[in-house]
């Protein structure tokens, strides 16, 4: 699934996808933990440093004042309400500004400062009188590259002499004419037929070449190629930056290829956990009675919010059209939902709008909705085999140190097989999930 394109998976998902597990390709992911983030995340972890070239000085900042950028720029920054760098732009930007310029590999997770540096970088390597571009910045999909272009366009708010041209689907360029905007944001099979088949600008003029969500675009069929077809092409005296949320070896070998002698910078990320969280199985016989135990322990929600997670589309449907003829308030997200409509669910049960959060396995990761305090597991996480997903479990109901609040998982079992999965659950974390009966609901707290 994960290697298929976008059309190959609209094709792919047919009549019965409402049956099937739901899953997120990685380009959607990104993009939609792009959106549920509105702030920046604060990182307890270290950096980790690593310098391919020892005699290149290393400098860190406090300060977008120390930076010594155009005073426009540095007025777009604090525009957008930046006080000071956040941990990975410290190191990431007097590299990224440096002169000469600097290469540079940067791993950490999303929410972390990686787009805001290297869109400043871009912005202050850019020379305005220069009529033709200068900087080319990959993203994976039409999403992510609007979303990197949207961060310049409010970073540039004071530099209108600064133009931006999108290369992505949809936008069309007459063959035989030169583009004269500094800065191409795109995709990599458009920027290949704009730069080496049409050829309206020239790549070996490109002083700032940006790989963006290089593991995304590792994911995404043929893009890792055409990002190789297109860095072949540069000048060997263009700047290099590279990015990624996650760190492997198939991350590690691209960036290689992409990268000489570059610092690296690496925040991990904070690992999730189960501590603090109070685990709970309520038996249920049947899909009926699972319904009575989540409407009990609705309740008893009070204050918190709670996310419900089903194993399919179709039992998350179900649950949201049963709990809103009996007049609860909930919202629903699943995959079949446009990108406007999945932000607007989200905007809602964050405001609180909606106190449940009914879903699929769509988003077991980058939910921090801090008020949310209990989790149910309408199904409990399976792989493909049927087996417990004990990776998905800690990400549904897990929280990293940010969160340390105490919080409660509920786990439905309807049964033998799915106690069994409970019951592996419970011995692969070595924490004690406890009986509760769903009738009585002072025991829920
Ligand atoms: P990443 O690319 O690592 O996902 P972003 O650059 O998109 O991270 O930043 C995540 C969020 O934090 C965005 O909403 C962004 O506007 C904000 N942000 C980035 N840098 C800062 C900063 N120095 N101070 C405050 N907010 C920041």
């Amino acid at each position: 699934e994960i290697n298929k394109n976008e059309d190959e998976r609209n094709k792919a998902d047919g009549e019965n996808s409402d049956d099937a597990p739901e899953q997120f390709s990685p380009a959607e992911a990104s993009l939609l933990q792009k959106i549920i983030r509105k702030g920046l995340v604060e990182s307890k972890t270290d950096l980790e440093i690593q310098r391919k070239d020892p005699n290149s000085p290393l400098y860190s900042v406090k300060s977008f004042d120390a930076l010594h950028l155009k005073p426009n720029l540095l007025k777009g920054v604090y525009e957008m309400g930046f006080n000071a760098p956040s941990k990975i732009q410290e190191t990431a930007l007097p590299t990224l500004l440096a002169d000469p310029p600097q290469n540079l590999i940067a791993q950490s997770q999303s929410g972390t400062g990686k787009t805001a540096a290297f869109v400043l970088a871009m912005l202050s390597r850019v020379k305005p009188e220069l009529r033709y571009p200068q900087v080319l910045c990959l993203s994976p999909t039409y999403e992510l590259a609007i979303q990197t272009g949207e961060v310049a366009a409010h970073m540039a708010k004071f530099c209108p002499e600064i133009e931006l041209r999108y290369a992505v689907r949809g936008e069309e360029v007459a063959k035989n004419t030169k583009l004269t905007e500094h800065i191409i944001i795109g995709t990599p099979g458009k920027v290949l037929d704009w730069g080496l088949k049409y050829r309206v600008f020239d790549l070996s003029k490109i002083t700032v070449f940006v790989l963006d969500e290089a593991d995304v675009m590792i994911a995404t069929q043929g893009h890792q190629d055409q990002c190789i077809r297109i860095h072949k092409t540069l000048s060997k005296e263009c700047q290099m930056m590279f990015f990624s949320a996650t760190y492997n070896e198939d991350v590690m070998n691209f960036a290689e290829i992409i990268v000489p002698r570059p610092l690296i910078i690496r925040l991990k990320r904070e690992e999730e956990s189960l501590n603090n969280i109070k685990q709970y199985y309520v038996r249920c016989s049947n899909q009926q009675e699972k319904y009575s135990a989540v409407t009990n322990i609705y309740g008893t929600v009070g204050v918190g919010q709670a996310i419900i997670f089903c194993h399919t589309r179709r039992t998350a449907n179900w649950l949201a059209e049963k709990m809103t003829k009996d007049g609860h308030a909930v919202a629903v997200l699943t995959g079949e939902l446009s990108v406007e409509q999945r932000i607007n669910v989200l905007d809602r049960f964050r405001n609180g709008t909606e106190k449940v959060l009914i879903t699929t396995n769509v988003l077991s990761r980058g939910i921090d909705v801090e008020q949310v305090t209990i989790v149910v597991n309408f199904d409990l996480p399976v792989d493909v085999e049927g087996k417990a997903d004990c990776e998905t479990y800690l990400h549904r109901i897990g929280r990293t140190g940010r969160f340390g609040k105490h919080g409660i998982a509920i786990n439905l079992v309807d049964s033998p097989a799915s106690m069994l999965i409970c019951q592996s659950i419970e011995k692969h974390f070595n924490r004690k999930i406890n009986y509760l009966n769903a009738e009585d609901s002072d025991e829920i707290e």
